[in-house]
Parts: C-alpha cells; sequence; structure tokens
C-alpha cells in the first residue's frame, strides 16, 4: 500500500512538472502560445545603424521563433510582444540559446509605451555579462499582471543570421541551461574517436589518406563543436575570436579532395578527374587564404563553393564508379549522405527552408555520416592492398617454384644461394654443396613411361625434404637434377648426409601403371663451398665435377671434390 502511494506521488509529481513546462501562462500577441515556440516580428536593418527609437516605428514582418534568415540579414530586429494570461505577475525570462555565434545582442524591454530596461551583450568582450551562460543569453524579467511587455532585440551576426528565442520560466529555464548537448557531444566524440584511431594507422602505415581523413575530420569536428555550441558550453568563449575557427569550414573540403585524390590515386590512375579535383582545390585554397584575412567575408561564397564542391565530387565518384574503381561505390553512398543533409542545412542557412532538428544539424550529421563510410573504404582499402600484396606474392612464388616438384627452381636458387652466403661470409661459417642426379633414368621413362618418370622424380624430392633441415636450400635445377645448399655445414657433415640420401634413395618404391615397383639409384657430387674465395657458380661446378667422377665411377655412389689452390681466387 505504501509503494503504491508513492508510486502516485511520484506520477503525480511527473505530472504537475510537465504541466509546468507547457502550461500557457502567457500570450503572444494576444493568443496563448507554446512557450518555446511561437510566432514573433522581424525587421532587417540593411543600414546596420539604425536605433531602438527609430525602429519601433518602422514595420516587422511575421516568422516563426526560430528561423534563418540566411546572410542579407546581418544586423535584424525581434519583436515580441508578451501579455500576461494568469492575471498574476510573473518571473520569466527570455533565451536566446543561439546568441554564442553572434557579435553582439540588445535587449529593450518596454511596458505602456516607456523603456524599462536596455541591455547590451558585446560578445567580442570579455569577460562576457551576466546575461550570457554557456552560449546562451539570458535575460530576466517581469511580465505585469495586466500590462503586456514588448521586447525589441536587436542582434548583429558574422555573417548567418540564424536565432531562436524562447520565453520560459523558472524552472523551465534552469533544466535548459543545465541540459546537456549530448547529440552534439557524441558526434564530435565519435570523430575524435577516430581521429585518433586514423593518426595511429597513420604513424602504422604512413600511408597519407590516414592523415588527409584525420585532418577532414578534425576540421569536421571542430565546425560541430563551434556551430552547435558545444565550444560555448563547454569552454564558455564566444566572439571573433572563436569565430575564427570557421575557417575549419573550408579546410573540410580541401581535406576531403585531397583525401579522394590519394584514396583513387587519380594523379596516377585518372589524370581528368585528377585536374577537376585540384581546380577546386585552388578554388578552395583561395577561400581559405581570404579566410584567414576576413573570416566572415570568407564565409559567405563558402556555402555556394559548397554546393560546387558537392556537385565536382559526385560526378567525379561517379565518373570513378562507371570505370570500375571498386571503391567508388561507397565513396559514392558516403557522400550521397553528406550532400543529402548538406544541402538541406545550405537551404537552411540560406533562409530557403524553415527550422527543423534535421536542417539544423544537417552538416553535423552529414559528417558523421561520410565519416563513417570513409573510414569503412579505408579499411576496405587495406583489404584490396592486402588482396593485391597477396597476389604478387603468390605470382612471385610460381615464378621461384618448380611446378611438378613444389621446390624451388634454379633462378631462385641462385638469388638465396647469395643471401646466404654473405651471411655465411659474415657468421664464418662453413657451407656445402650436394649436385644429385637420376641414375638411368632414361631408362625408367623407355620403360615405364614419362607419367612414371615424373611420379620418380616426386617421390624424391619428398625424399630430400625429408632429409634434409628447414634451413636447406633445396632446387630442382631441371630433368631429373637437384642441387642442394647446406648452411652450417663442412665437408665431412656433406659427405654424411650425401651418403645418407643416397641410401635413402636405394630403398624408394615408386608404383608403375602397370603395378610395377620401380626403383632407382642416385650419384652426389660433394663440394664445401670456399667461403669468401669462390663464388657459388664456381662451387656448382666442382660439384657438378663430383657427379661427373661419380657417374663415370660407376654410379649410385658419393664423390666429393676438393679445391685445389689453383680453383681459389679471391672474390
Ligand atoms: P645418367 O645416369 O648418366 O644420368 O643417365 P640418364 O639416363 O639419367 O641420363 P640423363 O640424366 O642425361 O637423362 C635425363 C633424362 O631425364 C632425359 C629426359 O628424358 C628425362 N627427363 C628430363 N626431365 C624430365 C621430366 O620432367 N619428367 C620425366 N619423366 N623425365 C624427364
Ligand atoms: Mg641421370
Ligand atoms: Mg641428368
Amino acid at each position: 500500500m505504501e509503494l503504491q502511494r508513492q508510486l502516485w506521488l511520484l506520477l503525480l509529481v511527473m505530472l504537475t512538472s510537465t504541466a509546468a513546462w507547457a502550461a500557457p501562462q502567457i500570450e503572444i500577441d494576444e493568443g496563448p502560445v507554446d512557450l518555446t515556440d511561437f510566432r514573433i516580428a522581424y525587421h532587417v536593418d540593411d543600414s546596420e545603424v539604425l536605433t531602438y527609437e527609430q525602429v519601433r516605428h518602422l514595420p516587422f514582418a511575421e516568422i516563426d521563433n526560430k528561423a534563418s534568415l540566411g546572410t542579407d540579414a546581418k544586423v535584424t530586429w525581434f519583436k515580441l510582444v508578451l501579455t500576461n494570461a494568469t492575471g498574476v505577475e510573473q518571473r520569466l525570462f527570455v533565451h536566446l540559446p543561439h546568441a554564442y555565434h553572434v557579435q553582439s545582442v540588445e535587449f529593450y524591454e518596454e511596458r505602456g509605451g516607456t523603456l524599462l530596461r536596455r541591455e547590451r551583450l558585446d560578445l567580442n568582450d570579455s569577460p562576457v555579462s551576466d546575461l550570457m551562460y554557456r552560449g546562451t543569453a539570458v535575460y530576466p524579467f517581469t511580465l505585469s499582471a495586466d500590462q503586456p511587455t514588448v521586447f525589441y532585440l536587436r542582434s548583429h551576426s558574422y555573417s548567418h543570421q540564424w536565432f531562436g528565442i524562447e520565453v520560459l520560466d523558472e524552472y523551465a529555464s534552469r533544466h535548459t541551461l543545465v541540459s546537456v548537448n549530448f547529440d552534439i557531444a557524441l558526434m564530435v566524440g565519435m570523430l575524435l574517436a577516430l581521429v585518433f584511431y586514423n593518426g595511429l594507422l597513420y604513424f602504422a602505415t604512413s600511408r597519407k589518406e590516414n592523415i588527409f581523413y584525420s585532418l577532414y575530420l578534425i576540421s569536421g569536428l571542430l565546425w560541430i563543436a563551434l556551430s552547435y555550441g558545444l565550444i560555448a558550453n563547454v569552454f564558455d568563449v564566444y566572439g571573433s575570436h572563436v569565430f575564427r575557427l570557421n575557417i575549419s569550414l573550408i579546410t573540410m573540403p580541401i581535406f576531403l579532395l585531397l583525401f579522394m585524390m590519394a584514396i583513387f590515386e587519380t594523379g596516377k590512375i585518372y589524370p581528368a578527374e585528377h585536374r577537376w579535383l585540384q581546380a577546386l582545390i585552388v578554388l578552395l585554397v583561395g577561400n581559405l587564404g581570404w579566410g584567414i584575412y576576413d573570416i566572415a567575408a570568407a564565409l559567405k561564397p563558402a556555402s555556394s563553393l559548397a554546393a560546387l564542391m558537392m556537385v565536382v565530387t559526385f560526378s567525379v565518384s561517379i565518373s570513378l564508379y562507371r570505370k570500375g574503381n571498386p571503391l567508388a561505390k561507397y565513396f559514392l553512398i558516403g557522400h550521397s549522405f553528406f550532400v543529402a543533409f548538406n544541402i538541406i542545412a545550405v537551404l537552411f542557412y540560406k533562409g530557403i527552408i524553415p527550422v527543423s532538428y534535421l536542417s539544423f544539424h544537417g552538416v553535423g550529421i552529414g559528417i558523421v555520416l561520410e565519416a563513417l563510410t570513409l573510414a569503412f573504404i579505408i579499411s576496405y582499402r587495406i583489404r584490396i592492398l592486402e588482396n593485391i600484396r597477396s597476389s604478387q606474392e603468390e605470382l612471385k612464388k610460381q615464378a621461384s617454384t618448380d611446378p611438378l616438384t613444389k621446390l624451388h627452381n634454379r633462378r631462385f636458387f641462385f638469388s638465396e644461394a647469395d643471401y646466404l652466403l654473405d651471411i655465411a661470409k659474415s657468421n664464418q661459417t662453413p657451407m656445402s654443396l650436394l649436385a644429385l642426379d637420376i641414375d638411368h633414368f632414361k631408362t625408367v621413362n623407355d620403360t615405364h613411361g614419362h607419367a612414371c618418370g615424373d611420379q620418380v622424380i616426386i617421390a624424391l624430392a619428398r625424399l630430400l625434404r625429408e632429409h634434409s633441415r628447414e634451413k636447406d636450400l633445396i632446387a630442382r635445377f631441371g630433368g631429373e637434377e637437384f642441387v642442394l645448399l647446406l648452411p652450417g655445414v663442412e665437408l665431412v657433415d656433406a659427405q654424411r648426409c650425401a651418403e645418407r640420401v643416397r641410401t635413402a634413395a636405394e630403398t624408394l618404391e615408386v608404383r608403375s601403371d602397370t603395378d610395377k615397383t620401380v626403383r632407382i639409384t642416385v650419384s652426389i657430387g660433394v663440394a664445401e663451398i670456399s667461403i669468401g674465395h669462390e663464388p657459388i657458380e664456381a662451387a656448382l661446378g666442382r660439384a657438378d665435377r663430383a657427379l661427373y667422377v661419380a657417374k663415370h665411377s660407376g654410379r649410385n655412389r658419393v664423390s666429393t671434390d676438393r679445391p685445389t689452390l689453383d680453383t681459389l681466387q679471391a672474390v
């Protein structure tokens, strides 16, 4: 019972607190309204010098309390008429949640035709006035029980005039001011994580696309944090110094274009598209230079340049897709998100479409979605490069392998032998060679057929592998001739090894097609390489000579060549 009562109580508290948010306590322009959503009136001051006394006699046009008037409404006056609907005096607050992005705001509070109070907030000044709270301008006032309050607000923006005006009671005002900009923090956090990851990737791979991508992300997250008030909210900073960070809106497309050039290798593979991207970069760098000099002026054409950029990058990616680039498809998908959301945002900033969550957050959402797709492209590209690398390795392996026995071939033998010889030379370790040839192999072919001969060669190759160490180099030199290079082995041990191979070969049995047992013997020539005194070819010549001797002294035997003084020459 106790629990039930507490639950009812809790529900009651919740209901009354929501009612406090939504109750229409005031009327605006003689009509009851939602406190955060109503109509106001505005007047654009093209001269930028009108005073309160002058402007209050001029005509005002109707507009929503959250809107964008584009770049042509630098100085704008807003008029707000509030009538008390409760019959009781009320303590209320005018909020300007986007005040952080303007140069200055002036409040004129009027009752019964007389000016009660005026406040000017110059956001370039520091420290900023008490009326500024973490990006939001908050103006407290009392709405009398019987007389309406009229507000004139003068907003002086840097470039784009977008604003929001809310009237809140104390409870709602506190709630709004302490609430965290969670979605923006999440966007920035995601981008920041990608920046760190790509920074690490860059140190690991030194691929420039990772660095361009990171710089693109940094520009994007700076702009999101700045435009959506996170920087103002967290650091409590405003004004022209912070406004300079809008330069990120220009650097972002520059790094995106450089990223495209790197990832698609346009310079190498697609010269026509490369020139388009280059031309656009030149334009943007021009805009960047202007931005460093005068950011507010440079931002005016920035949205038109952004539109041009989208047309070019989109056309280029379609063209690359048509030409069969495997990454273009994904880039196109990611870029479509970016383009779609940015079109919405550009239309909003130009004052063509009304404010909504989407139109206001369009650029941010577009950047985050594109950033995620680009991250996927980077990982996909690593996979493509990995495939190319492994197929190149496969080709290299094929070029160095004997197809029948899968042993190394003569070409690989010589390149590897030189390398092993260098190691032996610097470590001063011995190294020996065996040259091996099957005895009377022609007879095997003639008696049992060529296919059976092949099986014998394969079986002997297996036997050689089984009788050698991991570090020995075994190669099929051609026909039924094999060479073994034994690092760290001197002549006596090489002779022993050759003898083991010879006796093992005697026991080798291969079944022919006609189910006959084929046996073979081998002759082996052994030579120890005189490290530092002869090249591999010379040592091989001596091993061959020893093999010749073995053949001529009856076959199925091991013969050794010892270097004589005249065969040795310094190398
Ligand atoms: P010797 O004892 O003097 O070495 O006599 P041999 O008959 O083995 O003579 P030789 O080494 O000159 O003959 C090599 C023969 O091996 C010639 C060729 O028909 C055969 N042969 C070469 N390559 C292959 C191969 O890939 N498969 C098969 N089945 N036979 C091969
Ligand atoms: Mg032979
Ligand atoms: Mg031979």
